[in-house]
């Protein structure tokens, strides 16, 4: 009866997801040496899982801000898009640029430029909304992508980022004094009439011809670009 009810124990505890049994009398050596396997084991197998994580993340993620690369960008773009022409809401793209972001790093050297990148990224992550798309795509260069959005909407949460990272010096280090930067936008809109200028490269490129035209009206300043694209 003993025998039978070890083995019935033995079938629950694995059904449980025990990965080993031990059953009637056994000696230390043996425990220690069956101990080891399954430690050996679960090591192996938390090490692929973290691989595997860390590689999806390098795939998706900019290393330096921790916001989303640039590929990771224009593939999720694509996807806003076309949920644009299923939901017939209009969307905006954003792209922004640091001005004069040379001299920081000719004043204060690039490990300070990169602590001003980051706090620029963390700003704009943390005043967007969990929906929008917030991506750095090259070196102090960032794609802001909103979804369901109008262009009322996107004038103010462009002008809203413009403002707070103009408002607020960017603490670098304790070494140098509060960094004093500000963001040129340009913006264009997707899917405002039905079926059209959804195109993720056409609106990229009008963004990019609008944050131009902020450059040169002075920087610190928002464009739209609403033409045909
Ligand atoms: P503008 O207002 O016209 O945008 O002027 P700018 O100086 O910001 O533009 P420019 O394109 O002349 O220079 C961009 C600078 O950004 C040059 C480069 O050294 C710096 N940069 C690019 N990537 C990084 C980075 O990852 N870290 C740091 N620290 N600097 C970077
Ligand atoms: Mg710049
Ligand atoms: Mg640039």
């Amino acid at each position: 009866a003993l025998r039978q009810d070890a083995a019935q124990q033995a079938v629950i505890a694995l059904d449980l997801g025990a990965n080993d049994l031990m059953s009637g009398t056994f000696d230390a050596e043996e425990l220690k040496l069956r101990i080891d396997a399954l430690a050996m084991r679960k090591r192996r197998s938390d090490q692929l899982r973290n691989s595997v994580r860390d590689r999806l993340r390098q795939a998706m993620q900019d290393p330096l801000t921790g916001l989303y690369n640039r590929r990771y960008a224009f593939t999720h773009l694509a996807r806003i898009s076309e949920h644009s022409r299923n939901s017939g809401n209009s969307f905006a793209v954003m792209m922004l640029d640091i001005d004069r972001f040379k001299q920081v790093n000719d004043t204060w050297g690039h490990q300070i430029g990169d602590q001003v990148l980051c706090a620029v990224a963390k700003r704009l992550q943390e005043n967007m909304r969990d929906v929008d798309l917030v991506a750095r795509i090259g070196g102090e260069e960032f794609l802001v992508a909103m979804p369901d959005t109008d262009i009322e909407q996107a004038r103010r949460a462009a002008e809203r980022l413009r403002s707070l990272v103009e408002e607020v010096p960017v603490l670098a280090g304790p070494d140098v004094p509060p960094i004093h930067v500000t963001l040129s936008i340009g913006v264009s809109m997707g899917g405002q009439c039905e079926g059209e200028n959804t195109q993720p490269e056409g609106l990229l490129k009008q963004a990019d011809m609008a944050l131009y035209a902020s450059k040169n009206q002075g920087r610190n300043t928002v464009s739209f670009n609403l033409s045909a694209a």
